[in-house]
């Protein structure tokens, strides 16, 4: 079919002005993007366009469609409550010069991905491994500058510890935290909502703690993980203790055998399901 000139024209420019316009409202990239975010992105298609009114054409190149609904995060996660074997193993305090690129090896060889809650400061010291850490499709999350009770902190002295820490990983790695861990776990529903809502922050707990960080010993935290390890568990470890990366492999290949997978903490909490309500009587 021939289509006049005119309105070939018009068709073309609405095009492009609704293309340009999809493109000016794209959120802003907060998470890594090298492997698929948590949720299934929504993907607009431009749609042909139809304007038979002869309307004109910047009215009708708005609004945006609207985002596919996302199962909510909570402010703070233990473990999730999944329905497959699936763990997230998570590592913290790093990085560390010469024991996180060894864990990395160790998570590459079994095609494992995991969560670091890295420190401001090391970070800023070896960007270049924060750098391997996102290359290798594992997340990168907050575990402020220098390690304090978030609880014990003036409200200045908090907002210091994330930003200055979510701003090293984004100037190492260009992607921006979507979940922290309090050092030591020291939280309260103040702080919980100053993250979650000032931060765009999930608190991140656990569910299964070795205690590397106190009894340094790979085969106590080897056998603590692999006993308590559980569909949707948040396993706490430490990659600034050698017991604990020599812990790794007889961990994760234990893990594997007994078929559990592996997921990020984000990718965790995207299987997160609600309890089943509990039975009445
Ligand atoms: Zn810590």
């Amino acid at each position: 079919m021939r289509i006049p000139m005119k309105s070939a024209f018009a068709r073309t420019f609405l095009f492009f002005t609704v293309a340009i316009c999809l493109t000016s409202h794209a959120p802003a990239k907060a998470q890594i993007p090298s492997r698929p975010a948590p949720q299934a992105p929504v993907v607009v298609e431009p749609q042909p366009v139809i304007n038979p009114t002869n309307t004109p054409l910047l009215a009708v190149a708005a609004p945006m469609p609207a985002p596919a609904p996302t199962t909510p995060r909570k402010p703070a996660y233990n473990s999730c409550n999944v329905e497959s074997n699936t763990v997230a193993m998570t590592f913290d305090d790093g990085p560390h010069p010469k024991l996180t690129p060894r864990l990395l090896d160790i998570l590459k060889e079994r095609g494992i991905k995991a969560t670091f809650f890295v420190i401001g400061k090391c970070v800023a010291e070896y960007p270049d491994i924060a750098k391997r850490i996102v290359a290798e499709g594992h997340e990168i999350a907050n575990h402020t500058w220098n390690h304090p009770q978030l609880p014990k902190l003036s409200p200045t002295a908090f907002a210091a510890e994330i930003t200055q820490t979510n701003d090293a990983i984004q100037q190492a790695t260009g992607i921006l935290p979507v979940t922290m861990r309090p050092p030591y776990g020291a939280i309260n529903a103040g702080i919980t909502k100053r993250l979650n809502e000032e931060y765009g922050l999930s608190v991140i707990l656990w569910s299964v703690d070795p205690q590397d960080w106190k009894i340094r010993k790979s085969d106590h935290v080897s056998s603590h993980i692999i006993k308590n390890a559980a569909p949707g568990a948040i396993i706490l470890a430490h990659d600034i203790h050698a017991s604990t990366i020599d812990a790794m492999p007889a961990a994760l290949d234990a893990l594997q055998a007994k078929g559990y997978k592996f997921a990020t903490v984000s990718e965790l909490i995207a299987m997160d399901r609600p309890a089943a309500p509990k039975a009445t009587p």
